[in-house]
């Protein structure tokens, strides 16, 4: 078992049970504290419980003081009381840094033992409680979300966290508008169009690049001889290309690859583009892919069963310190993301919803204000709403009407124009301006008509205007 570091680590057990021993051993001075000690300090010596109160009060202080400079901290304290344990591991929610409780199980006999050859020992009816209430913590820890949970007789290791640096990006999808590359008309020099159409994002505004994952082109965007990369292999490309951009997929369905897999590719990303990883997922759709690849397809429920279990798997591969989690033995797997990096459902089904409502940190759905009022209702505020808008986008209504002519193949123009909800720059910023008002922060926009960089630049005033609603 290994526990992170640095991390908050708050020792839980009966007085005698090894705990400032076990911290001794494996930390700074300076990185426990203690209110053994504390009461040392204010009192007359480290029993004096006289001077509980006044120990305490900066117990608390230089544990907060700590945690949120993100420095090792471990908590030496019976650390039976509840409300504070979950204050504790608030604070490290807060300051980011991984929240350790280790569990100082030791059988009565020996804590009575131990506790005998003291030099002051602890009365025996009081160490008898404490042993008892010793009972309930493993229950307990398992409702209050701590990160790690281990039994310091298990052969601890402390082991640094794999983190460089600090953590750049905040949970969450990115906020503002992502241009989704969904069709890649990069002729002889593919990096050097994908170079292209990054900067022009960047200049326009964009927050970040989306990839979508297909095997073969999908027939709502082009042909099936058309080029569509592998999202991580390129996403790989970009992050090389770009600093600052946020990085992810949109979304990549959870039948292409073991979960395991996808955690490790995301990771990766996150650890080489300074934590500006996002990760879209989804239970496929498209049979055909599937069955060319030799992938299998099973029926919709049982591909949302595994959309479900994915997310557990990579949150359970992103978390810090291993350990066994998610009908996994252990969860080694370095590099660990340096962000916490935000996992994004694709979908509108109900199951769908409803799964990301209760795993993810938000969902994506189409544009249209009906789907986003359903989705809104939903996941009732539990996670971020996200939107795909596939917009045309003309310079004025000519030129909008000319691009529906081009592009709608054998879709009538008006039906064409309504789903691509053709318009002006400023027409788009409306609709943007109302799906704000609906809660939503994120739109990947994807460009049908995306050739080069010049369609990416024309949507500078769409993300100049979104960004000001927001700000
Ligand atoms: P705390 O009250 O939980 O902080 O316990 P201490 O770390 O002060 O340990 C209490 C007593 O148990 C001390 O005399 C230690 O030397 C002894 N002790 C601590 N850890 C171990 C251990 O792993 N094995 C044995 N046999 N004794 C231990
Ligand atoms: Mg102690």
């Amino acid at each position: 078992m290994t526990v992170p570091d640095p991390a908050l680590v708050v020792l839980i057990g009966a007085s005698g049970s090894g705990k400032s021993t076990w911290a001794a051993a494996r930390y700074r001075a300076a990185e426990i504290v203690s209110s053994d000690a504390l009461r040392g300090i204010v009192g007359s010596g480290p029993h004096d419980l006289d001077a509980s109160v006044d120990a305490f009060a900066l117990l608390e202080q230089i544990v907060s003081a700590r945690v949120r400079r993100g420095l090792a901290t471990v908590v030496d304290t019976l650390g039976t009381d509840v409300a504070r344990r979950r204050a504790w591991r608030e604070l490290a929610r807060t300051a980011r840094l991984p929240a350790v409780a280790v569990v100082f199980d030791v059988d009565s006999a020996e804590s009575r033992r131990r506790n005998r050859l003291r030099d002051v020992p602890v009365p025996t009816p009081a160490l008898d409680a404490q042993l008892r209430r010793m009972r309930d913590v493993p229950a307990e820890l398992a409702d209050e979300g701590w990160d790690v949970v281990v039994r310091a007789e298990s052969g601890v290791q402390v082991e640094p966290a794999h983190s460089p640096g600090s953590v750049a990006a905040p949970a969450g999808p990115p906020p503002g508008l992502v241009l989704q590359i969904s069709r890649f008309p990069w002729g002889e020099d593919p990096a050097g169009w994908l170079r292209g159409i990054a900067a022009a994002a960047a200049e326009a505004g964009f927050e970040g690049l989306a990839l979508m994952d297909h095997l073969i082109q999908i027939p709502q965007v082009g042909r099936a001889w058309e080029p569509i990369p592998e999202p991580w292999v390129t996403l790989g490309l970009l992050a090389g290309l770009t600093s600052g951009m946020r990085l992810g997929t949109l979304v990549t369905p959870v039948t292409f690859r073991a979960p395991g897999i996808t955690a490790k590719a995301a990771a990766t990303l996150d650890v080489l583009s300074g934590g500006q990883a996002f990760c879209g997922i989804g239970a496929g759709w498209w049979a055909r892919e599937h069955a060319a690849f030799g992938l299998a397809f099973p029926p919709a429920r049982e591909r949302l069963g595994q959309l479900e279990s994915a997310i557990a798997t990579l949150r359970a591969l992103w978390a810090p310190g291993t350990k066994p989690a998610a009908g996994l033995p252990e969860t080694t797997c370095y590099p660990r993301p340096v962000s916490q990096i935000p996992i994004i459902v694709g979908g509108s089904g109900e199951r769908t919803l409803r799964i990301a409502a209760a795993h993810a940190d938000a969902c994506n759905v189409a544009s249209d204000l009906e789907t986003v009022e359903r989705a809104v209702r939903t996941v009732q505020g539990r996670i971020a709403v996200t939107v795909l808008d596939v917009p045309v986008v003309g310079r004025d209504r000519e030129h909008t009407a000319a691009l529906v002519e081009r592009l709608r193949g054998r879709t009538p123009a008006a039906a064409y124009a309504r789903r691509h909800h053709a318009g002006t720059t400023e027409q788009h910023l409306g609709r943007y301006r109302l799906l704000a008002q609906h809660g939503v922060g994120t739109i990947f926009v994807a460009l049908p008509d995306l050739a080069g960089p010049d369609d990416v630049l024309r949507l500078a005033p769409v993300a100049a205007g979104f960004a000001s609603l927001a700000g």
